[in-house]
């Protein structure tokens, strides 16, 4: 079987028609309506998107993952933590090196309230965002004291801080994670109870795999006894490759209870939201891309309202 079995020119999605005006998304809930669409979970859900693998998906999952919750009503905080800042630039949310950021937070202690940023193009989301900075946290954080759970100690403040002068509780935090296993990892890691994992559907997708959970695994024994790998999705997937079905099937073989029903295809669409400051699911939110997106965002709200305690 060849490998490279990509024929991009046939790909329906390639030519696909833009189905809305750009920007002009059909929100599942009206704007100010205080019912959610989707259930809020029990307790705020705190998930970090991680794979040390770089382009396999991560930060596309995070910012639309995030925005069709948000969508459905439900109160969403996503935490950059890649020095490259590609979650901020799809949120629209300024991080010019001089903006206050997840760097402050972690190196200096700045309350996550005095550096999150609204969406602006989508309600109940907000960002904290990574600037050029945090390429040097990796090493400042080395001598810092409580170095890796500094990013969980903001977010027990910050949530504490919103029920005292009663705001709205949090239902989702969603991380973004650099594509290492460093010291923002870690934190990331040591902040959260849930990993969601993006795989991407093409050859070597699994290589490395092993290496971040026995990661989890070393932050469950000794940091985080909570933490799990809570979710599974599957990226960039071609319906017309064996090799895209044969790594799904292989996964869900493995992890069947991890992974989502949706798949993501590998679409255009998804790839071009980033540079017009967008998520898909306000770029295009008929195209198949942001429909899966969707799909994947119900699945997870509706898992977590069922997740009795399994950590
Ligand atoms: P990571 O954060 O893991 O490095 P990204 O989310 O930045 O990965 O994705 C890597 C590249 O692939 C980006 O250019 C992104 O726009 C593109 N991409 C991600 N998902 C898709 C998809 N489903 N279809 C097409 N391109 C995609
Ligand atoms: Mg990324």
């Amino acid at each position: 079987m060849p490998l490279d079995t990509h024929q991009v020119e046939d790909d329906p999605e390639m030519t696909e028609p833009l189905t809305a005006p750009l920007g002009a998304a059909a929100p599942p809930v009206e704007v100010g309506s205080a019912e959610p669409t989707l259930p809020r979970p029990a307790q705020p859900r705190v998930i970090t998107v991680s794979n040390q693998k770089g382009g396999v998906g991560k930060t596309t999952t995070a910012v639309n993952i995030a925005a069709a919750l948000a969508q459905h009503g439900l109160q969403v905080l996503l935490i950059d933590t890649d020095p490259q800042g590609n979650a901020s630039t799809a949120l629209n949310i300024d991080h010019r090196a001089e903006v206050p950021s997840i760097y402050d937070v972690l190196v200096d202690g700045t309350p996550i309230s005095e550096v999150m940023q609204p969406c602006p193009d989508v309600d109940n989301l907000w960002c904290v965002p990574a600037t050029i900075d945090l390429a040097g946290a990796e090493i400042e954080l080395v001598s810092l004291v409580a170095r890796e759970s500094r990013m969980k100690k903001a977010l027990d403040v910050w949530m504490r801080e919103r029920e005292a002068a009663g705001e709205p509780r949090i239902d989702y935090v969603i991380i973004d994670c650099p594509p290492s296993l460093g010291l923002l990892t870690v934190n990331a890691f040591v902040a959260a109870r849930e990993v969601l994992i993006p795989i991407q559907c093409e050859y070597y997708a699994l290589e490395g795999l092993s290496q971040l959970l026995n990661n989890i695994q070393l932050i469950q024994t000794h940091l985080n006894q909570d933490l799990h790998v809570s979710t599974i999705l599957l990226t960039m997937y071609d319906a017309r490759t064996r090799l895209s079905a044969q790594v799904a099937e292989e996964v869900r073989e493995h992890f069947s209870q991890q992974v989502l029903a949706a798949t993501v295809p590998r679409s255009v669409r998804v790839s071009e939201a980033p540079s017009h400051g967008q998520t898909v699911i306000t770029y295009d939110p008929h195209s198949t891309g942001a429909q899966r997106y969707q799909d994947a965002a119900v699945e997870i709200a509706h898992r977590g309202a069922e997740m009795k305690d399994e950590a």
